[in-house]
């Protein structure tokens, strides 16, 4: 078995640790944000609707901010308000609902997950995190902890990236804090630390620490609630890692939770010298050809073709402008060829390459794909009929565009032709495009 980490990276003075719970909580109750799901949890007396609000509010907060969440919260408590409404919603209205947060695979698989509570766990909730984890669909072990101890008052520890920059502070954890032995470790910490009586809160109070003042650039260590028991503050403060009677100190030799030797502690950096993290793969890079078909509807205002993505992968089942991946490096003759084409499947007639109207490029940066959207456009004169579809398509007027399950990469498409049309309507500012050009107004994130 593996030598257990050396104790200066534990809790193991169970004073201390009763001290820390009480001083993180008391902060919490002074400090804590208003939040909607919390004030659910809070008050809601059904468990299995308590549950269903903190589970979808972890959902939501998923890498995406507070602040964009709430919104979105609200918006699918509204309409939702349990388990039993989403099951019958359909995956339509659940992109709809997602379109913007990103990861549209967690909204899908929540409604999956709600209708396998009705069908087959009569409508009620797992209530312990090893239950949930193992059988609800897109619920990880963080997730299962969250609404196992802030729903159900379950004693168990929950880490996420917050909780991992406290800890790896808290007890300068130096090593890769994405590999399994500091996974690992922190875990059991978080076992260790939390409060029997308020595990729930503790949880939050830990996740808030991290969000609002142990942050990862400019920590506010002043107003910590729990600096006396911060290593890496300490360290800051004195220099050297405090020496724990008995025990071996690490720091030197192949401590699998110190920085590495060829990496030590370095004071310009102070508290921020942890967590760390081994380099992240740069995003793959892709180049994908998009067109924005328009059409003249109803008094002549401007209409959109919109098709639906697969059922399945990146943003699955979302609507966008017919596109097409392009390889790397092709000529733009080529290009067009190959854009030319793809839409005639659509159109069910000849399109000429020559009419593809080029637009400019918009980046959309998803978590591991560097997209570049190269976008053309083609008004399209007449009667339109669509060729035999290739899966669902339709006709849309801008307002319908920005209610359906389109991705924020699409808005910023149809932005870039917005203001692509509004330039060439002012005489003064009317210029062609050059390829390669960044289409201006469409933004990157
Ligand atoms: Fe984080 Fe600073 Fe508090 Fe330590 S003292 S836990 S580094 S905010």
């Amino acid at each position: 078995a593996p030598a257990p980490p050396p104790a200066r990276h534990l809790f193991s003075d169970p004073a201390e640790v009763e001290a820390l719970r009480g001083n993180l909580l008391a902060w919490y109750d002074r400090c804590k944000r208003d939040l909607p799901w919390r004030a659910l949890a809070a008050t809601e007396p059904d468990a299995d609707r308590r549950g269903y609000a903190v589970w979808v509010s972890e959902i939501m907060l998923q890498q995406t901010q507070v602040a964009t969440v709430i919104d979105y919260y609200n918006r699918w408590m509204q309409k939702w308000p349990t388990l039993q409404a989403l099951s019958q919603a359909s995956l339509e209205e659940v992109n709809e609902l997602w379109a913007g947060l990103g990861y549209y695979s967690r909204g899908k698989r929540l409604q999956e997950a709600a209708r396998k509570v009705v069908s087959e766990l009569a409508g009620q909730m797992p209530r312990t995190a090893e239950d949930l984890q193992k059988l609800l669909p897109g619920v990880g072990r963080y997730t299962a902890g969250a609404i196992a101890s802030i729903s159900y008052g379950q004693a168990t520890g929950v880490v996420d990236g917050n909780v991992v920059r406290v800890l790896c502070r808290l007890r300068c954890i130096g090593a890769d804090s994405s590999s399994p032995a500091v996974i690992d470790c922190l875990w059991d910490m978080a076992n260790v630390l939390v409060d029997r009586s308020r595990p729930g809160d503790f949880n939050q109070a830990l996740m808030e620490l991290g969000a609002t003042v142990c942050v990862p650039k400019a920590p506010l260590c002043g107003e910590c609630p729990v600096k006396q028991h911060c290593q890496a503050w300490r360290r800051k403060l004195f220099g050297n890692p405090p020496k724990v009677p008995d025990v071996e100190d690490c720091g030197f030799g192949d401590c699998p939770l110190c920085p590495p030797a060829t990496e030590p502690w370095d004071s310009s950096l102070g508290v921020t010298n942890f967590p760390r993290k081994a380099a992240k793969k740069p995003p793959r890079a892709m180049r994908t050809a998009t067109c924005v078909l328009e059409r003249r509807g109803c008094h002549r205002a401007p209409e959109y073709l919109i098709v639906q993505r697969p059922s399945s992968g990146l943003l699955a089942g979302l609507w966008e402008f017919p596109s097409l991946p392009l390889a790397q490096d092709l000529q733009e003759e080529r290009e067009r060829e190959e854009l030319a084409d793809h839409l005639q499947a659509w159109l069910g007639r000849p399109v000429a390459a020559k009419g593809l109207r080029f637009i400019g490029e918009v980046i959309h940066i998803f978590s591991h794909i560097h997209q570049t959207y190269v976008v053309y456009s083609l008004p399209l004169d007449g009667d339109v009929t669509l060729g035999p579809a290739l899966s669902p398509s339709r006709w849309v007027t801008e307002d319908e565009f920005h209610a359906s399950a389109v991705s924020t990469a699409m808005k910023k498409v149809l932005k870039a032709h917005e203001k692509q049309r509004r330039e060439e309507s002012s005489p003064a500012k009317g210029s062609k495009r050059k390829r390669g050009a960044k289409a201006q107004g469409a933004g990157s994130t």
